[in-house]
């Protein structure tokens, strides 16, 4: 217990799994804990709590606890128990985290699994993330001021199992708890400020990187310290004890080269979870992927948040996926190939952990066997010319895995069954001694019988005095003297000579040498394969990067995509566009295109007008949807598309409660609407389906058209604007940019037929009472609304046309030029830009409007 103490008092927040004889013990409150996770009995001994799991079946249990989200330690005896003099030593032999796992059954395949260090300097926070089991690398420099949105979608992108932040941003920041709280399972380490600042730490970073700053990565002009990458690698040097060689690149993700999807965008276009459970289902991902490989699937999750920004990178992917698209044999052959891929990424982790088995080696052999049938399939072809060169051969390899392990090799290193027939003389002699013990046996019982006369002599065995001849009785007088006695029984006497037993200790050490040799050619296998790690893992990107084409290239010929046309314009023009996810819930070709044609320079701001269910959130979304898709590289769901690249893609999609954080639909609805409107520029695209619905009609009103006139005047981005305030119809003019539409609603006796069609008209009318007729509210109740509608429009308090008049009273505010020639426009426009969207409530907005509006009255 002293021993125990004394790990327990230097790892505090680790559960210690102590190697007690053949069981790990867990003792005092950590077995409290640990019985309920791993669901086994509680004992004590004294007063002391305690629970176990035998060693045997410790990996079973280490998963559980690794699932659990928890940090322990095994800590193995590191002596021979029968040898040691007074307590066994021990040692900890590895430490297991939720972010260092790689086993790979408590690995998901197309995900990874992210260790991620946090750290703040000023105005920007620095986040590094690394996957162990893949050897992926990466870090961001981001604004803190952006309300931490940019934080709040790399964190949602990353979903790391366990982080690394100093104590005091931790304690410090409840917006930090909180983006890391809202994903459950999170690990968290905090550590004082000074685990950051190492600058032996970055050596061993440089070091393992190859580099000789952080220039050589591309960060020139860095933001903050850049401590958390070696922050990381200290991190799991402690724990790990293991060789990191499988790490080679860190990544620096520098915002010119990708578009930055925030959280919001992210979920509310259903790019990777869906908005019910959180799963993949229904999902562009889940109709997107159609990855063969595990690295394809993790390449294809992390392209499809990190749209491209730049024409030429576009392009070079839609002319690979267009040249699988129209080459059926090479996308059928190369198919084919790289289905025998195994997750060569996360074998090599496993082999530079010196965790790799004999399975592994084999799994190693066939993917690059198979590695190189792809290199060959693709030689020719143009397009494919950059990832052919940048292929490895490595035959030899292949060739030295092939002649020593066999194709079926045993699960574990110490039970032999490893080395094929034919390699090693000594081993096959050894081996064909064990395999042929019975017939020896039976030669040597001939030969003695017939040498000593003693037809009824035989060879037997027992543990305790091993191989020996059996004479009966009756036949003892005729043994010879050069037989040696065992052992007399009644009936029988027990003998051996010197042949015997050489035989036996040849029997009986053949076995263990066997699995000495086997082991020691294992060995050999391994770390020639360990020296060709770096080129094991090019050869897997490549991999991943063809799988990821060719599913891209297999959906749109599935789906009958068409190759979008990418350039520097501000338009965007799609024909009979649909969307990717809706149109395979249908039943086949019931959905109804529709196409868009946007321009920031003429046409910008759609207002679309209709009843519920009638297809506005579904047309909103396909559009951004078929934006995304363009510039990860992928064809789309549109009979054409020509798609001027956009800088970023906006959503402001229904009402989503973030209740676990504490705030209101409609504080939610505000927060993203000043996200959008602080961070927007001409050349993003904006979608808003609703705003303004969490308040008063009227408060709601005057925000959306607040809002409008702000995106209209201020920034002049392509903005899908959905609503069902129809008073905001009355904004479009000739050449102010802003366009009415609606989706077609068909009346016919009663009965409503909604089109799904969008046409360039506002929406004549809404038919809330009757979609609430659909989901068969009762007949008094409709009734009854019905007439009160009626009354409230002929009162024409309702209609908003007075409302309308007002507002287009202001429709000057933003106009900088009006406001320019006006008295105290200085007052007002210092007014409106030292508004905090984030910290105001709607009744504080509201006034604020009211006083401008006096002001403006005043003025007149
Ligand atoms: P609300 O105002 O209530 O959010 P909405 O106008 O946004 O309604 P959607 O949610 O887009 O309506 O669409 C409702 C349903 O209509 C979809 O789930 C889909 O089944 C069907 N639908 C939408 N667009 C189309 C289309 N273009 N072709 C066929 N069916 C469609």
């Amino acid at each position: 217990m002293k021993q125990y103490k004394d790990y327990k008092d230097r790892y505090p927040d680790l559960f210690m799994f102590f190697r007690c004889g053949d069981f790990y013990e867990i003792f005092g409150e950590d077995a409290v804990v640990v019985s309920k996770i791993l669901n086994i009995t509680l004992t004590k001994r004294g007063e002391v709590p305690m629970c176990g799991v035998p060693y045997h079946a410790v990996e079973g249990y280490k998963a559980k606890m690794s699932v659990a989200g928890k940090k322990f330690a095994m800590i193995e005896q590191v002596e021979d128990p029968k040898l040691a003099k007074g307590l066994v030593k021990r040692e900890i032999k590895e430490i297991i985290t939720p972010g260092t796992i790689l086993e790979e059954r408590l690995l998901n395949n197309k995900n990874n699994n992210f260790l991620l260090a946090i750290n703040r300097k000023g105005l920007f926070i620095e986040i590094a993330y690394i996957d162990i089991s893949t050897g992926d690398f990466e870090f961001s420099e981001i604004e803190w001021s952006d309300g931490l949105n940019i934080l709040r979608g790399e964190i949602f992108r990353i979903a790391p199992r366990e982080i690394i932040i100093p104590e005091s941003l931790w304690e410090q920041n409840k917006i930090i708890r909180d983006i890391f709280n809202q994903y459950g399972n999170i690990t968290v380490n905090k550590y004082p400020l000074f685990f950051f600042n190492s600058e032996k730490n970055n050596e061993v970073l440089f070091e393992l990187l190859n580099i000789k700053s952080f220039s050589d990565i591309g960060i020139s002009e860095p933001k903050t310290d850049i401590t958390t990458p070696a922050t990381l690698l200290a991190y799991l040097r402690a724990n790990l004890n293991e060789n990191l060689s499988h790490i080679r690149e860190l990544k620096y993700n520098s915002n010119k080269e990708i578009m930055t999807l925030d959280e919001a965008t992210i979920k509310n276009l259903e790019i990777i979870t869906n908005q019910q459970d959180g799963s993949v289902n229904n999902t562009l991902l889940n109709i997107i992927d159609k990855t063969n490989t595990s690295m394809g699937g993790r390449l294809l999750k992390k392209w499809i948040i990190e749209p491209l920004i730049d024409i030429k990178k576009i392009e070079d992917r839609l002319n690979i996926v267009s040249l699988f698209y129209e080459n059926n044999n090479l996308l059928e052959t190369l198919n084919h190939i790289i289905k025998d891929i195994m997750d060569l990424e996360r074998l090599c982790s496993r082999v530079n952990a010196g965790k790799v088995t004999p399975k592994d080696l084999i799994s190693i052999k066939e993917s690059l066997i198979a590695c190189s049938k792809l290199e060959k399939a693709i030689v020719g072809f143009n397009e494919l010319k950059e990832i052919k060169n940048k292929f490895k051969n490595l035959d030899e390899l292949i060739e030295i895995i092939d002649s020593t392990i066999k194709e079926e090799p045993a699960t574990f290193t110490n039970e032999g069954n490893i080395v094929k027939d034919g390699y090693n003389s000594e081993l096959d002699e050894l081996k064909s001694i064990a395999l042929k013990t019975k017939e020896h046996i039976e030669a040597l019982e001939d030969k003695w019988k017939s040498k000593y006369n003693i037809p009824t002599l035989k060879i037997n065995y027992n543990k305790i005095i091993g191989y020996y001849f059996e004479v009966s009785k009756g036949q003892v007088k005729n043994v010879p003297e050069d037989l040696i006695l065992r052992q007399s029984l009644v009936s029988s006497s027990r003998y051996t000579n010197r042949e015997l037993n050489e035989y036996e200790s040849k029997i009986l050490t053949a076995k263990d040498e066997i699995y000495s040799i086997e082991n020691r050619i294992f060995n050999m296998v391994r770390d020639r394969v360990q020296e060709k790690i770096h080129d094991i893992q090019d050869n897997a990107k490549l991999v991943a990067i063809l799988d990821v084409y060719l599913s891209f290239a297999k959906v749109s010929l599935n789906n009958s995509y068409t190759k979008p046309s990418i350039n520097n314009s501000n338009e965007i023009f799609i024909k009979d566009g649909r969307h990717p996810v809706i149109e395979k819930k249908l039943e086949s070709d019931s959905f109804i295109p529709n196409s868009l044609d946007i321009d920031s320079d003429e046409k910008y701001i759609f207002i679309i007008t209709g009843p519920n269910m009638a297809g506005k959130s579904t047309y909103l979304r396909q559009n951004a949807l078929i934006v995304l898709m363009s510039q990860i590289g992928c064809f789309v769901p549109a009979k054409e598309a020509k798609i001027g690249i956009v800088d970023r893609i906006f959503t402001r999609v229904s009402a989503s409660d973030n209740l676990a954080e504490g705030q209101s639909t409609f504080l939610v609805e505000m927060s993203e609407t000043a996200n959008i409107l602080k961070s927007a520029t001409k050349k993003s695209l904006i979608i808003v389906d609703e705003i303004g619905r969490g308040t008063s009609t009227y408060d709601g009103l005057s925000l959306a058209w607040a809002i409008v006139e702000y995106i209209h005047q201020k920034i002049g981005a392509k903005t899908l604007f959905a609503t069902h305030y129809h008073e905001l119809t009355k904004l479009e003019s000739d050449d102010n940019g802003i366009k009415n539409f609606s989706v077609l609603v068909s009346e016919e006796d009663e009965k409503i037929t909604f089109l799904h069609k969008i046409i360039d008209k506002p929406a004549e009318k809404s038919y809330g009472i009757y979609v609430a007729k659909l989901a068969n509210i009762p007949h008094e109740v409709i009734k009854y609304a019905d007439t009160l509608l009626r009354s409230l429009e002929n009162e024409k308090q309702f209609s908003g046309n007075d409302v309308v008049e007002k507002l287009k009273g202001q429709l000057e505010l933003f106009d900088v030029k009006v406001a320019a020639n006006t008295k105290n426009h200085d007052e007002i426009i210092n007014t409106l830009k030292n508004i905090n969207i984030d910290n105001i409530s709607p009744l504080q907005a509201l006034n604020i409007i009211a006083d401008l509006q006096k002001k403006i009255a005043k003025k007149k």
